[in-house]
């Protein structure tokens, strides 16, 4: 899946609307978490560096159409320009006239990022008039949202459709990795799969148990799975009404000769609180009014021997309630386990936005071979769907010399 790419595109002179993910955690006005601002470094430099003219364009959270001041995209344009030590000034507004004379004033190798794009409801409705006054603002479109290609936007898809459009560095490093994962991995090809619920990753649970050779599920959806076992689970989060769901992927794991591993001994706790009593016990034994909040050691050392050898893993989801560091250590050995799997060679890819933070927060993200930027987007990915962000921009033209050779 290779995509017409930025490196294509000449930019000296031109206006260059870009699409990035500046949707990114605020805290009384500052951004706590840059990630996803310094992922979209590469592809802004590159085209400053040739003298583009560099219109951005963002969302930031749920806005549902109307303007929230909390939501207000300065605060990323602040720390964008710190990282780039260029000023980038923020618009009021993502339309208007101020907004277009802003766009008209920019001079080469100057840039500037459109207020929240949410602000206006047409945004997440692909409104086409909305997709034509963005366009307008541009010679060429540059996506480089991974976190947003799931989703037909105007931003996303509606300006793809008027403009030459192109990948960035950051969009084609997430497609290189995710597509590689269900394309060809490396095997044997393990997937770890935690977080909180099994409704929101059974797509991605059925899709795995037709590709990978390991299949380790932890962390709050393990509880149902428990459940589909026979076992009890107390107070813990679960889905009862999800227990069909892990039993039929217990089952088609087992027919296609998946190695399916559960959690055999848990970390469970008295409330879900930090300074609450806690105890590692076998997984069949937990009593009535106790939470799983962690996977316990004996788990850890079985999911560990069967990795071992694994050149591929996808992980995505946290073991525990990792929040709360009483209850983030398996989480935080997988991460560390998985650190050193790389450093051995192994392509381990990390996505979701929780398990991202995790390995982040022990200074382990470089450590891997890719940590997606998107969360639903690479599950989507993952799952085998065509996500229309990356669908709408035009193939790569084939490399010079290999007649008709589409890759
Ligand atoms: P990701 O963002 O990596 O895709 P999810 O959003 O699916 O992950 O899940 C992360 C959440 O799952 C975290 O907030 C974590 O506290 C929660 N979680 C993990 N294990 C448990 C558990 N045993 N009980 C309750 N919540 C859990
Ligand atoms: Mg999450």
């Amino acid at each position: 899946m290779d995509k017409r790419s930025i490196r294509e595109l000449d930019a000296s002179g031109k206006r260059v609307l870009v699409r990035v993910d500046f949707n990114v955690p605020l805290k009384d006005g500052q951004v706590t978490d840059d990630t996803r601002i310094r992922a979209a470094i590469p592809t802004i430099r590159h085209l400053l560096d040739q003298d583009a003219r560099v219109i951005l364009a963002s969302h930031l959270g749920r806005p549902d159409g109307k303007v929230q001041d909390g939501l207000r995209l300065r605060p990323a344009a602040e720390r964008l320009s710190a990282l780039l030590r260029l000023n980038v000034p923020c618009t009021g507004d993502a339309l208007g006239i101020g907004t277009e004379d802003a766009v008209r004033r920019l001079r080469p190798g100057e840039a500037l990022l459109l207020e929240n794009l949410r602000f206006h409801p047409e945004e997440e409705k692909n409104d086409p008039a909305f997709a034509k006054a963005l366009a307008s603002y541009a010679d060429a479109y540059v996506n480089d949202a991974f976190g947003t290609a799931h989703r037909a936007h105007a931003s996303t898809y509606g300006v793809a459709t008027l403009l030459p459009a192109y990948a960035g560095f950051l969009m084609e490093r997430e497609i290189r990795y995710l597509s590689q994962l269900v394309e060809d991995p490396a095997r044997p090809y393990a997937a770890i799969i935690g977080g909180a619920k099994v409704s929101d990753k059974i797509k991605v649970l059925e899709n795995l148990t037709k590709k990978v050779d390991l299949l380790i599920v932890g962390g709050g959806m393990a509880n149902t799975f428990l459940l589909a076992q026979g076992k009890s689970v107390g107070k813990s989060l679960a889905e009862p009404d999800r227990v069909e769901d892990a039993r039929r992927i217990i089952a088609a794991a087992g027919e296609r000769g998946v190695r399916l591993i559960l959690p055999t001994d848990v970390v469970i706790a008295k409330e879900v609180t930090q300074g609450a009593e806690y105890k590692t016990i076998p997984a069949e034994k937990v009593p009535a009014s106790w939470h799983i909040v962690d996977v316990g050691r004996q788990s850890l050392a079985t999911m560990e021997a069967a990795l071992a050898d694994a050149r591929t893993v996808f992980w995505n989801g946290p073991f525990g309630v990792f929040e709360m560091p009483a209850f983030g250590a398996g989480t935080r050995h997988m991460a560390r386990f998985l650190a050193g799997l790389a450093d051995a060679g192994a392509t381990i890819v990390v996505g979701g936005g929780d398990s991202v933070a995790a390995v982040t927060q022990q200074g382990l993200a470089a450590k891997m071979t890719h940590i997606s930027t998107g969360g639903g987007a690479s599950l989507e990915l993952i799952e085998g769907r065509t996500l229309p962000g990356i669908d709408i921009i035009p193939d790569a033209a084939p490399a010079a010399g290999t007649a008709g050779g589409a890759a």
